[in-house]
Formats: C-alpha cells, structure tokens, sequence
C-alpha cells in the first residue's frame, strides 16, 4: 500500500510544477496538499492544516502543533522505500496515515522512516485521499494504477465529480476556527462499505449525464482502489481490482436504466436513482430504535461483498425473511439487481441461467401458494436444516398444490443447496408480496 500511496504524491507533485524535493521546497508548499485534499479552501496556516488533518481523521497526537519540523530529516537511519541511509524522519500519522503501530509495540526499530523526499512523496499524497463520514466511523479512499490512467480517472474523479459533492465548511467562533466535513450521496451510508457504494453510485451517474462514462471505464480498467476504515491499530484494508471496479460500474449502470420516476415518501427519484436507491434502501433490519445503523449490518456486509464481486443471496434472504415478520415491504428490483449483477459477473454458485430458472420456480409456487393456507410453506421451507428436509418439503408441497414442476435446478445443485434455497425462497416472496412489476417469470 505504501508504493500505492506514493504514486499519489508524485502525481500531485508533478502536477503542481515542484520537480526537486529539497528543504526550501518544503517549506514553500508543505500546505498545498492540505489545502488540494480539503477541496481547495485556502490553507494558510500550520494551525489551519492541523486542524484540518483532525477533522480528517488523522491521528494525531494531542501535543501535535507543527507539521514542517516533521518533515525535515534530524536523525540517522535508513528509508523504509529506498532502502538508503543518512537522514531520516520517523514516520507521522500525516505523512503515511496507514502504519500499523502494533509493530512499534513489538520493536521500535520497525517503525518506518523516510528519506526526505519520500517523506515529502507520501505526504503529498494526501491531496488525492478521500475521506467520507459515517456514523460508524471513517472512510478514507485513494486510487493507484500506472501514470497515465491514474491521472485520467483521478481528474474524472476528482475534478469533475468529487468537489461537486464535497465540501469543508469552516466556522469560526471565538476567533478560533472549526471545520466540518460534507459529502452530499444520494444513497445513505452508516457504515464505510456502503459509503464507498453511494460514492460509485452517484460517480457512475454524474459520468453518464455528461457523457463521460466510458471513459472513465476505460481507465477505471488500470486503476484500483484502496478503502481503509476503522482506526488505529484495528483498520481494515481492502483493494478493488479495477477489473472489479469496471464490473461494479457497468452493474451499477445497468440497475439505473431499469429505474422510472418514483414517488418515495417524501422524497422524488429521478429513473436514474430509483432502481438504485429503492432496493438499497429497504434492506433495513428493523432492530434498534436509538442507534439506526445498527439496522443496516446485514446491509454493510451484502454491499462489502457486492464489492468483491460476489452476491449473497442468502444473506438478501435472511434480510427479505426479517422484513416480512416485521410487516415490512420487501426490497423493489431484487430481480433487477441480481439478474444484471450475474450478467455483468458472470456468478459463482449460480449463473444468470441458473437463477432465472429458480427464481422462476419460486416465483410460479408463490403464485399458487399466494392467498391459500399453504402460504406457511415459505418458513417451512425456510427452516430446512438439509438438503434432504428441502427437497421433501418442497415435493410435499408441490403435491398439494397439485403442481409438476421441472425440480432439476434443485437437483443439480444439490452441493449449493443453501443458495438455491435463498434463490428460490426469494423468488416466491417476490411472488408472494412483492409488487410483481419487475419480476420477470
Ligand atoms: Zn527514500
């Protein structure tokens, strides 16, 4: 992650005209990067940028009151990238925010340390960080792949679409400044996976009303991200290949077109949003009443997954199953979704073929079962602990429905039986509950 973090910095570097990294240059634009990653607000002082690196949630220490003398090399050692010795400075959160201290704890000596110029690389790198608030905790993302491409998708990133919705607004009270975070995403977000979500959401839908999108894919394609949440020594990293990056693009591209204008409670979806956005939004656990991002774990874990490129139908049917005893709706375009996500990733257990075939199994029991007593069969079914008390239960079923269905999905999938069991379940709640409209059979 350190390489991937460095290109960042010499990007910004590069493109800001500083080509030699020596003290003078340090000293004229140490607060640039601060002020590039704060959206260009105008940093003008150490204790400015200081402050800002706090609401950023970087970890500073509280007795933190300078950042240049941090820069500037003052004792003897050897840099962690180039492996050189002479001056170096030890490692600051604000240099490379993402240093496991644990190793500190075990030996000093494997805390890292820099050169001054790639001290001064890594901490410019924070210019093309991205940090997104939620109410469990901080998301902070950046972009790596060669030269070239990272520079394309970071401008379409950043400068057409990231200072659109974000912003630092400062305040100042008893003549003492205060700053706060805005990212304004159409899809909410309580915790960071899904922060990340909302973000591609409304990236992949600002490209496409200015035409830009396949651009952007194209260098998308070479370029990774990086997401990073939780804190201190307990963050969590992961890394989207742009080739998955390309993929959850194009699946978010195809669930928009199937959305049409829509009335939300209050709220008023434009087509492009509400495919996206009713789905998303209905996956709510109701569970606590006081703290509602408890409410969205199941959520956070679907969309983590999502973005590995894997669709957790059984999870979406322990979810559609919690709604349903809480008298809740089920989710609009579950079809929509799951259907384009398998075009775009081709599935794992199941291939597009395999689920419209047991979804349309699921779908037409739920038809026949909807309105008589048989209706319980859907927690009977639920409940199977095995292949066998599936399979036994669903031909009891099927004979007093006095229904012949083709059950050879079930068979052949026998290893997998758990998935086609949340496949099909999910397809005869649709049949069952759902509004019918974008359940194809
Ligand atoms: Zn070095």
């Amino acid at each position: 992650m350190l390489d991937a973090y460095l290109r960042n910095g010499e990007l910004f570097l590069r493109e800001e005209g500083v080509k030699e990294i020596n003290e003078e240059a340090v000293k004229r634009v140490y607060l640039w990067p601060v002020d590039e990653m704060a959206g260009g607000i105008g940093v003008s002082s150490e204790e400015e940028a200081i402050a800002i690196l706090r609401r950023f949630g970087f970890e500073l220490s509280g007795k933190t009151k300078e950042l240049l003398p941090s820069l500037i090399p003052d004792r003897k050692g050897t840099c962690s990238l180039c492996g050189e010795s002479g001056k170096v400075v030890l490692n600051k959160a604000f240099i490379f925010p993402f240093e496991r201290k644990v190793d500190s704890i075990v030996n000093e000596k494997n805390r890292l340390t820099f050169c001054m110029e790639h001290a001064f690389k890594l901490y410019s790198a924070m210019a093309y960080l991205y940090v997104v608030p939620t109410k469990e905790g901080t998301l902070k993302f950046f972009f790596d792949g060669p030269e070239r491409e990272l520079r394309r998708f970071k401008n379409a990133f950043k400068r057409s679409f990231w200072l659109d919705r974000f912003s630092v607004e400062m305040k100042t009270k008893n003549g003492k400044k205060s700053y706060s975070l805005r990212v304004s995403l159409t899809l909410s977000k309580y915790h960071p996976n899904e922060a990340f979500f909302a973000v591609l959401h409304d990236f992949v839908k600002h490209l496409r009303n200015r035409g830009l999108l396949q651009d952007a894919v194209e260098s998308g394609r070479m370029v990774r991200a990086y997401l990073v949440y939780g804190s201190g020594q307990f963050y969590r990293e992961r890394v989207i290949e742009g080739t998955t990056l390309e993929r959850l693009m194009d699946f978010l591209r195809r669930v928009q077109d199937s959305g049409r204008e829509t009335k939300w409670g209050r709220r008023h979806l434009e087509p492009r949003d509400s495919a996206v956005y009713t789905f998303y939004e209905s996956l709510e656990v109701p569970r606590n009443k006081k703290d509602r991002s408890k409410n969205f774990l199941e959520r956070e874990e679907f969309i983590r997954k999502l973005l590995a490129g894997r669709f957790d139908f059984v999870l979406l049917n322990g979810v559609f199953m919690e709604r349903i005893k809480a008298k809740l709706p089920l989710p609009p375009y579950y079809y929509m979704w799951a259907h384009s996500f398998l075009e775009v990733f081709g599935g794992d257990v199941v291939d597009v073929k395999a689920f419209e075939r047991i979804n349309g199994l699921g779908y037409a029991l739920g038809k026949a079962m909807k309105g008589t007593n048989l209706e319980r069969y859907q927690w009977e079914l639920f409940r199977a602990r095995g292949f066998e008390e599936f399979l036994n239960k669903l031909v009891e079923l099927q004979a007093k429905l006095g229904m012949s269905l083709d059950l050879r999905p079930i068979y052949e999938n026998e290893r997998e039986w758990k998935v086609v069991k949340a496949v099909l379940l999910n397809g005869m709640l649709n049949a069952l509950y759902g509004s019918g409209k974008e359940v194809s059979e």
